[in-house]
């Protein structure tokens, strides 16, 4: 039956920065498909670990600063610790610095190029190693953007990170395609989260962007949890390389 091929059972998902945002909705999503899920973050996930037994999901927490990559062998250790082995790698930990490109700072082109696509290459390539171990290929699905396709403004180093990403997802997925590896990106649109409380707090932006957004309204957190169950799943088994946008019509228009 073509729906048991979306089902998740047992599978062990593992989601960067999921005690908000997108990460939050998607590690939901995954759990409610089915998976056992391995926490990220920076700072304790409480609403996350609610929810997460509400429903009665198994949640591993676990600690890290992505900014830097010395921790990633500690945490997939951890994390095969608990569950015996890993399925699925969400890369959605990101963040986003704001000024005019004449005055950018290194400072901000580092911290966002290392989280958002460094500690992102990294991990994927722990996470393959372990994939390739385990003899049943896996997916890794990385959190792109709109950025990954234009240029934006006030953003350069996020535009970068996230450019790097769309072209780090294909360089991954033809390498490690050959191990029934699956490696895939979605490109968010403009999300109600706390990476876009700026823009929508700017009444001039905000009008703007949702002018010209065909669905007329921001995207919600939930609107990527399905296209992330759909990629994590044997239905996308001969997906690789390729970055789905999720951003009702953004880049159509
Ligand atoms: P958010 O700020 O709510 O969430 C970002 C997550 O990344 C948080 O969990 C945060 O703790 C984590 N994180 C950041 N730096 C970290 C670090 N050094 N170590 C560990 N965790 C760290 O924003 P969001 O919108 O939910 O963002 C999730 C992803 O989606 C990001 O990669 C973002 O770039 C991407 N995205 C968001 C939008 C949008 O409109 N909101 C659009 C396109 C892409």
């Amino acid at each position: 039956m073509i729906l048991d091929s979306f089902k998740l059972t047992g599978k062990v998902a593992i989601v960067t920065g999921c005690n908000t945002g997108l990460g939050q909705a998607i590690a939901i999503g995954l759990a409610e498909a089915g998976c056992h899920i391995v926490g990220i973050n920076r700072s304790a996930p409480s609403e996350t670990i609610h929810k997460m037994e509400k429903g009665g999901h198994r949640f591993l927490d676990l600690r890290a600063d992505l900014l830097k990559q010395a921790h990633i062998p500690a945490l997939i250790e951890q994390a095969i610790e608990e569950y015996g082995h890993i399925d699925i790698l969400v890369n959605n930990a990101g963040i986003i610095r704001r000024q005019d490109a004449i005055d950018f700072t290194e400072q901000d082109w580092d911290d966002v190029m290392d989280v958002n696509a460094k500690t992102a290459f990294f991990m994927s390539q722990i996470v393959a190693k372990q994939f390739i171990q385990q003899g049943n290929g896996g997916k890794i699905i990385n959190i792109a953007s709109m950025l990954s396709f234009q240029g934006g403004i006030r953003v350069p180093s996020y535009t970068a990170s996230k450019s790097a990403l769309m072209g780090l997802t294909r360089a991954m997925a033809n390498e490690w395609a050959v191990h029934n590896i699956n490696v895939n990106s979605i490109a968010p649109g403009y999300m109600e989260t706390n990476n876009t409380s700026a823009l929508r707090e700017d009444a001039e932006r905000n009008e703007a962007i949702l002018a010209r957004i065909p669905a007329q309204r921001w995207g919600k957190p939930v609107d990527v949890a399905g296209p992330c169950v759909f990629l994590a799943s044997e239905a996308a088994n001969y997906m690789h390389g390729y970055t789905i946008a999720v951003d009702g019509g953004w880049l159509a228009r």
